[in-house]
């Protein structure tokens, strides 16, 4: 998805990627500030748009009024707006040259939009796209002006769902009870795995979960958590699925460890197969799983299955939490809790917590589009 400016420019606009380069200190990541200066030489073309305002007590705005990007003067003059103009991104500030001959506009991808006398000195749009949405801009003395990025993940809802739970051993008739799975019946939820040496599945999947939560947070996501306690009982696998679609979210992810065979190691991550109720996410579920494997797997250097899926993906049909989903999901088998090696890894507390980073960094790699 590009600027506005990439096509059908509006007046005053100056899309000039190269300017932003030559111009400063280019971009940066995570809350960064990306400078761009009037050093930029070449882009400076004052430009007249719409009507000076002719009355000084109410606003004037000759494009778009009412729409984003309007700009509303009040006793000064109108230099132009991107009201009314296609929009890839949202408005998200303004700024104004020191003399009020003119102003910027500047949307959330880092896209400046100039007006009046405003030189365009750079932006953080079309090929060198800010980290981050921008939430903000000033203006500096020199001319030139500063962005500001936000939180990457802003807005977003995650959906982490911890398989298992610490109560369903002991609750065979709960967890037994068949369930619609979207394509036939399972049994409402598992008992989960374990290692030889009697460490739980549900522990490390918990662990794992919050421990990626926060990472998320620490983004700007909303995190939805199935279960945050090892306490309880299910919830049964559609109410898994459910959760996450109620909360809308913008990606999903069940998080397990698996019960493979001992001679076998590594993570798989299962994506779904389209079945009717979940064909609209299939296609994004293929996209998370790329990200979430790569990332996954550059994280924590835990290689692909040797006995689960091809390069660390495999289609799944049987599992009620993928086809019942109406929001982007997955399912991460991080490691095999019945090989020694892996075992070894999943009740390390310090690896716990590089799974969930590695989740994290998969999740944030889906939303942002950065792979
Ligand atoms: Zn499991």
């Amino acid at each position: 998805m590009r600027d506005a400016w990439a096509t059908g420019l509006p007046p005053g606009e100056r899309g000039d990627d190269n300017a932003a380069v030559q111009g400063g200190a280019g971009r940066c990541v995570g809350g960064a500030l990306i400078s761009a200066l009037t050093a930029a030489v070449g882009v400076l073309v004052p430009v007249a748009v719409g009507a000076p305002s002719a009355s000084a007590a109410r606003p004037a705005a000759t494009q778009g009024s009412g729409t984003p990007g309007a700009v509303l003067a009040y006793g000064t003059p109108f230099h132009g707006s991107m009201g009314g103009q296609a929009l890839n991104a949202p408005i998200v500030g303004m700024a104004a040259t020191t003399t009020g001959g003119g102003y910027w506009e500047v949307a959330s991808d880092g896209g400046i939009f100039s007006f009046g006398t405003a030189p365009f000195a750079g932006s953080a749009g079309g090929t060198l796209q800010a980290a981050a949405p921008v939430v903000g801009m000033a203006r500096a003395a020199a001319g030139g002006y500063w962005l500001v990025e936000g939180s990457p993940l802003a807005g977003k809802v995650v959906t982490l769902d911890p398989g298992h739970n610490g109560g369903n051993a002991a609750h065979p008739t709960i967890v037994n009870q068949l369930v619609w799975d979207g394509t036939g019946y399972e049994t409402c939820d598992t008992t989960g795995t374990a290692t030889d040496g009697g460490y739980p599945e549900y522990e490390f999947n918990l662990n794992v979960a919050l421990a990626a939560a926060a990472d998320l947070r620490a983004e700007g996501a909303t995190v939805v958590l199935t279960r945050t306690t090892s306490t309880g009982v299910g919830p049964c696998v559609p109410v898994r699925a459910a959760i996450g679609n109620d909360a809308h979210s913008a990606a999903a992810v069940s998080i397990h460890a698996d019960g493979g065979p001992p001679g076998g190691r590594g993570f798989a991550v299962l994506e779904p197969v389209a079945d009717g109720i979940n064909n609209a996410i299939v296609g994004p579920s293929a996209t998370l799983a790329v990200d979430l494997r790569n990332e996954f797997q550059a994280v924590t250097n835990e290689p692909p299955s040797t006995y689960d899926g091809v390069d660390g993906i495999q289609p799944r049909t049987d599992l009620g939490g993928l086809n019942l989903s109406t929001v982007p999901k997955v399912l991460i088998e991080c490691a095999n809790m019945r090989n020694a090696t892996d075992a070894a890894l999943v009740v390390d507390p310090g690896w716990q917590q590089l799974a969930a980073k590695g989740i994290a960094a998969g999740i944030t790699a889906f939303l942002t589009g950065t792979p």
